[in-house]
């Protein structure tokens, strides 16, 4: 996938990679459905320089694909950063929808389920369990990212 190769280039080191996600969007059932996935990597980077190495993938990418897809193509969200708890107006980690997110916490838990939440001190796979969030999240078989 051309984000994770341009992620690398950025400065992470990528370890684990979830299996490709088809994830049902909110609202009406007329909107293309997403496809999700989780990375866990090893860096460098400050997480202040991995959001704004985040979002300069996006923007090249988006900017690519802008004609076809639209202005949503590509998300890139730091879930964790190791244990670090950050509170800042423009980078909260962890995310704060990941408790709420299926489409988050399905890919996460795949390679991450025992990590804790360093603020809710409950396990990925836990949080998982207890999700109220009940759009699907369909896991794409024979797919290697
Ligand atoms: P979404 O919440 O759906 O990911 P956006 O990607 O448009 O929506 O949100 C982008 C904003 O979220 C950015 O301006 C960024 O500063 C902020 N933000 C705060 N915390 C995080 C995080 N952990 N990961 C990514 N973006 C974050
Ligand atoms: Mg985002």
């Amino acid at each position: 996938m051309e984000a994770l190769a341009r992620l690398s280039q950025g400065g992470l080191r990528i370890g684990k990679v979830s299996s490709l996600y088809r994830t049902e969007p909110w609202g009406r059932g007329d909107q293309p459905w997403f496809t999700n996935l989780a990375v866990e990597a090893d860096t460098h980077l400050s997480p202040r320089a991995l959001l704004a190495l985040c979002q300069r993938v996006e923007r090249d990418l988006g900017r690519m694909d802008r004609g076809r897809w639209g202005p949503r193509e590509l998300d890139i969200d730091i879930l964790l950063y190791g244990g670090e708890v950050i509170d800042e107006p423009d980078l909260i980690v962890p995310h704060p929808q990941l408790p709420e997110r299926r489409f988050a916490l399905v890919p996460l838990a795949e390679i991450a389920p025992e990590v804790r939440h360093p603020v809710l001190g409950r396990a990925i796979a836990e949080l998982l369990a207890e999700v109220r969030d009940s759009r699907r999240v369909l896991r794409l078989k024979g797919i290697t990212s």
